[in-house]
């Protein structure tokens, strides 16, 4: 079974002043998708620019889900579903652009969503009928599985793919960089809050333990290899 993971480059934002990497300058913006029998699944959409607050805060560059989509081969009509590592607004900014096709998102991550200045709501709304809401770890498809990794936002999730005896993980934002994946740590200031970080660091041992061979990051370009 083909269950490669391909990574699609969605565009980048600016980082204000405020924001805790701040001194990066730019943080890249990039949405996975894995090759699946059941049809492709992408994880994470994405930032757009049609919210008049974000594209004065982050003046973002996107490129279209459905243009990255057709740049690798696939037809978005095919896509058979949808994972958000996080509902912030750089990961759900263009789920609506494949209207029909079922979102996986955290229980914990749906909550914490209608919390005031947490996202863009109107991009993280996720319409009933589509709204796959888990609550833990759970298979979505044969060979690929959701794993709550909370931290960075009270419902975060990675994304494990296994296909015979390899595993590899999508780590979305449960750590920021490859390097940190490495050494195990993460930045205070990328968790929720700071109760949240001996959660957070308990999550990135979870992923960590399963020794994958290949790890992805939502804004480090760099993929981890064991
Ligand atoms: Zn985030």
């Amino acid at each position: 079974m083909d269950l490669s993971i391909r990574t699609m480059m969605l565009g980048s934002v600016e980082l204000p002043e405020f924001h805790p990497r701040a001194a990066a300058g730019e943080c890249i913006i990039q949405g996975f998708v894995i090759s699946h029998p059941d049809g492709p699944i992408v994880v994470d959409t994405g930032v757009a620019d049609d919210h008049d607050l974000i594209n004065e805060l982050y003046r973002p560059s996107t490129t279209p889900l459905i243009v990255a989509l057709n740049a690798l081969g696939i037809d978005e009509r095919d896509v058979a579903a949808i994972v958000n590592t996080h509902l912030h607004f750089d990961h759900c900014g263009q789920n609506r652009m494949l209207p029909n096709v079922p979102v996986y998102v955290q229980a914990a991550e749906v909550e914490a969503a209608r919390s005031p200045m947490f996202t863009v709501p109107e991009w993280a709304e996720i319409a009933g009928d589509r709204r796959r809401v888990i609550d833990g770890d759970a298979e979505i498809a044969p060979g690929v599985s959701v794993m709550a990794t909370p931290g960075h936002t009270p419902g975060h999730q990675s994304v494990v793919v296994r296909s015979g005896d390899w595993v590899e993980v999508i780590v979305g934002q449960c750590c920021y960089t490859c390097a940190e994946f490495i050494d195990g740590t993460v930045l205070p200031a990328d968790m929720h809050d700071a109760s949240l970080l001996e959660v957070g660091l308990a999550s990135l041992e979870r992923l960590r333990r399963l020794a994958p061979t290949a790890g992805y990051f939502s804004h480090d370009v760099e993929v981890f290899a064991a």
